[in-house]
């Protein structure tokens, strides 16, 4: 049996988005610049993605800037805040120590060019305090950036407090929402986001195209310099095709995101019970306001590596932490601030699971997991140690 659970990393294309993406691209070729009729069929098309995807987000088209995944919107919401922040003076800028690393290396170079950056602290639970946002708030703060759900262990975070903080404080609010899109409520004005990023390919869409919403009023900075699409915010011809088949998956994820997120938090939660059950094992984070597909799990005495590895064997598609992470020796930024003592984050594996999971595949899972754990444990120092009772389990 093949089981994709590595729905955080990535999702297949959805049939309809490949639907529509397969039209474009072959019927609807013109350039949205063009003033002529094959052209403004192509902006027609645009401007109804940018209306679908509005209307999911709760903002309005205008609002809307299509970018080219994740990466590029976190970038262009922080360094855009951050220049027009420095014009009035402000220069401090705030994040959670478990961001993205597309907005924890951008505030890294922000840094390089006279920015002060407060990383807050998680709770062991892997969910913010918005107290511990407001303590770090100073008169000279520009910006707080809170992603809305956490890519590795699946938190969710209260984003409708720190917007009415932000707003009462008078900082521009970022959320990094591309986990959330598609699989949680958002809405960015009831929420008090200014500043909110995307990207197609976690709910069904193409990779290489995504979107950053701003509030009206907030200027945004083009990362890229060139022509005038998206009113001046990004230079360069949209990627029409992705940016269609993004909408149409957004609409898709959005429609069905009730009955989604019972079905599938239904199969998280069937999956946790069973790995719970093999000793010295632990969920990763709070067990309710998590995403619906989020299941991490750390195993005491297992490599995460050859986790994967072991299960990759027995057609099962997990991670370790993050994708972005695969192949670096560092340990997870996000299990680390959550105080994991490094051996442990080494031993963590995330399954992410979908819609497109079924009932079958995850009794698999919950058979498959301990039985490569315990198999691991028997080749592994760390577990001999702790089996022969020559030091006590880190988790209990
Ligand atoms: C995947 C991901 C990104 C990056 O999005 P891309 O479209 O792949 O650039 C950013 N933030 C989070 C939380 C993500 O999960």
């Amino acid at each position: 049996m093949r089981v994709y659970a590595d729905n955080a990393a990535t999702t297949p294309l959805s049939a309809r988005a490949l639907e529509v993406m397969d039209r474009c691209l072959r019927e609807v070729y013109g350039n949205p610049s063009s003033l002529h009729a094959v052209g403004q069929r192509a902006a027609d098309a645009l401007l109804e993605a940018r209306r679908v995807v509005a209307r999911c987000l709760g903002c309005v088209p205008a609002e809307v800037v299509f970018t080219s995944g994740g990466t590029e919107a976190n970038n262009q919401a922080l360094v855009s805040a951050a220049l027009g922040a420095r014009r009035a003076g402000k220069t401090h800028l705030v994040a959670t120590a478990f961001e993205h690393h597309a907005v924890l290396n951008t505030l890294r170079r922000l840094e390089g060019q006279g920015f002060e950056v407060t990383l807050v602290p998680v709770g062991a639970d892997g969910v913010l305090e918005v107290e511990s946002v407001e303590r770090a708030l100073r008169p000279d703060t520009a910006l707080v950036s809170v992603m809305y759900a956490n890519n590795e262990v699946g938190t969710v975070q209260p984003l409708a407090q720190i917007g009415t903080l932000c707003r009462a404080h008078d900082v521009l609010f970022h959320t990094d929402a591309v986990q959330a899109a598609g699989h949680l409520p958002i809405d960015l004005h009831a929420q008090g986001v200014d500043l909110l990023s995307l990207s197609g390919h976690k709910f069904g869409g193409p990779k290489g195209a995504g979107a950053l919403c701003a509030r009206r009023g907030v200027v945004l900075t083009s990362l890229l310099v060139g022509g005038p699409q998206e009113r001046g915010r990004r230079a360069g011809t949209e990627n029409l095709p992705a940016i269609a088949a993004m909408a149409a998956a957004l609409e898709e994820s959005c429609a069905h995101m009730d009955e989604d997120a019972r079905y599938v938090s239904a199969l998280r939660d069937r999956l946790v019970r069973a790995l719970g059950a093999v000793p010295h094992s632990r969920l990763n984070g709070d067990p309710v306001r998590r995403l619906p597909g989020n299941v991490s799990f750390t195993f005491e005495g297992v490599d995460s590596e050859r986790l994967i590895m072991a299960l990759d064997a027995r057609g099962v598609c997990a991670s370790a932490g993050s994708a972005c992470g695969a192949g670096s020796p560092e340990a997870s930024h996000v299990l680390l601030a959550m105080g994991l003592p490094q051996e442990l984050a080494y031993s963590t594996v995330r399954l992410s699971l979908s819609p497109n999971n079924t009932a079958e595949e995850v009794d698999y899972l919950c058979a498959i997991v301990p039985q490569v754990v315990s198999e691991l444990r028997r080749d592994s120092p760390a577990w001999r140690e702790v089996s022969a009772g020559a030091r006590d389990p880190l988790i209990p």
